[in-house]
């Protein structure tokens, strides 16, 4: 049968793809079915209010806060699941006073409650466990339940600023398409600015055996009779528990064992480091397994357990960080420097892990702090008219983000972030001068409170007794 015939020209204007048909000469050197190869996808234009980059915790809540008045928001997230680090990276607990955040993270942890799927709220405890994959199933519904429908399986790979200091261009890819957005507003929490830095903005970052050390989330699960233990090639072996990558084990009832290895040595901004990063952590992984069955640790021998999961990715504590309009540093933590255009409030101490130390060693400096402000100008690229930036790659020193990075905190930033979004939609102004009286009244009105002595509850025990040893 023949064919009707497509000018070239036509196809391409008609797929808006680029099909390059092989030559004869280059053919004879592939497969016979490779003869056409398709280069990328045809580019679609979308216009949206607010775009979100990244499902964190800090990304969700963005959305969420920017979700009002029929705002269009989008929420892309390369994972299959929203959470991010708290749920693809297997962090399963909550840092930071989880009783005071805001409407939405009460409504979370109230449906986490009702199934019974998180510890209870215990102030004197500075991590409240929750049930991994049923905090990522409710996460997506509470974010459907607002009207907003992430696009998963998506990443923004690129981004422009335009000369009035706006980011006016976001491109973004999942399979199968290749989106342009223009979007009015744009909120970068990727972890690690991945948008601003693509867009020219000003970024900070210690880099490879300074940032802080990156941990591996795996399962084990009680096979019920003795396994028998192998140890593959290539993965490392030790002879005594000082000698181990700095392990935590977690036992729960129900028999399964969470452990978080930790992993140094390399970049988690550099995607060829990071990549190289997985397979050492793997190898590690299988030393580490192979240890607690044969050896065990602080005296259990663990010879019935056996690999069950591991986490979606390797844990990322710290990566690159936005040089906003101020950088918060971890003296004005210390001090608790009043700020006009406090939005958010840091409840955790600093957590600071030693970044070139493989063997547990203390995990590093951890001073208690007294609950303090985080401005919005911390959210804010510097120089920048409608990027916000929040979560762990808001603007802070390392050590004060060492605190702030935990997820109740990048909750109130990301909540924060939104409703200044929100905000210069509604004004039609740029993040310079837009009314943060306006922002701090909605964010109150949504329960994240702005006055730090309604948060002194979470580890005021710890606190007091560290004040009364000095
Ligand atoms: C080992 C470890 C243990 C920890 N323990 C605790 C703990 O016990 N309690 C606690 O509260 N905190 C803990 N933390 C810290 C906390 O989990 C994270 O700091 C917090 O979850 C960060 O939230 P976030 O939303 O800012 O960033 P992330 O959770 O990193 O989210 C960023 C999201 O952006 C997405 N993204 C990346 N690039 C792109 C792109 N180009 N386009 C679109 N999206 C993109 C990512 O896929 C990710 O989902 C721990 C962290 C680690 C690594």
């Amino acid at each position: 049968m023949s064919r009707p015939k497509i000018l070239r020209r036509n196809f391409v204007k008609k797929t808006g793809q680029f099909t390059l048909a092989a030559s004869a000469a280059s053919a004879s050197s592939m497969p016979s079915s490779a003869k056409t190869v398709t280069i990328g996808n045809s580019t679609e234009t979308r216009h949206v209010d607010v775009l979100v980059a990244g499902g964190g915790f800090a990304g969700v809540m963005a959305a969420i806060g920017a979700r009002q008045y029929d705002h269009q928001v989008v929420l892309i997230e390369p994972h299959n699941v929203l959470g991010g680090q708290g749920v693809a990276g297997g962090v399963a607990g909550f840092c930071g006073d989880t009783a005071r955040v805001n409407r939405p993270f009460a409504e979370l942890i109230s449906t986490l409650s009702n199934y019974n799927l998180i510890a209870p709220y215990n102030p004197n405890s500075d991590r409240r466990p929750y049930d991994l994959e049923g905090c990522a199933f409710f996460l997506q519904e509470l974010v459907l339940a607002k009207g907003i429908y992430p696009f998963l399986h998506a990443q923004v790979i690129d981004a422009r600023t335009d000369l009035d200091g706006r980011v006016c261009d976001v491109l973004a890819v999942a399979p199968g398409k290749r989106i342009l957005y223009r979007p009015k507003m744009v909120i970068d929490a990727t972890g690690d600015c991945f948008l601003a830095h693509a867009a020219g903005l000003q970024t900070m970052h210690e880099g490879k055996n300074a940032q802080l050390p990156m941990s591996l989330y795996f399962t084990l699960w009680d096979t019920g009779g003795a396994v028998k233990p192998f140890l593959p090639q290539n993965c490392p072996s030790w002879e005594h528990d000082e000698e181990l990558p700095m392990t935590t084990l977690h036992e729960f009832s129900s028999g399964k064992i969470e452990v978080k290895m930790k992993v140094i040595g390399f970049d988690s901004v550099d995607g060829e480091s990071l990549s190289k990063a997985e397979m050492h952590a793997r190898r590690q992984m299988m030393g580490l397994i192979y240890y607690l069955q044969t050896h065990g640790y602080r005296g259990k021998l663990y010879d019935r357990y056996a690999l069950a999961s591991v986490s979606r990715q390797i844990g990322i504590r710290g990566s690159r960080r936005i040089i906003g309009e101020h950088v918060l540093r971890e003296e004005e933590l210390k001090e608790r420097t009043r700020f006009n255009d406090i939005v958010a409030v840091g409840t955790y101490h600093i957590d600071y892990h030693w970044p070139d130390r493989l063997e547990r060693a203390g995990t590093g400096i951890t001073t208690p702090l007294d609950p303090y402000a985080i401005p919005l100008r911390s959210l804010i690229a510097k120089g920048s008219q409608n990027l916000l930036v929040a979560g762990r790659c808001a603007s802070a020193d390392q050590m004060a983000m060492s605190s702030m990075r935990v997820m109740a905190t990048c909750a109130q930033m990301g909540f924060a972030a939104g409703k200044a979004a929100v905000q210069c939609l509604d004004e039609g102004l740029p993040l310079s001068d837009v009314s943060v009286q306006k922002i701090q009244t909605a964010l109150t009105n949504d329960g994240q409170s702005l006055n730090l002595s309604q948060y002194g509850e979470y580890l005021k025990e710890q606190r007091e007794s560290v004040q009364n040893a000095k």
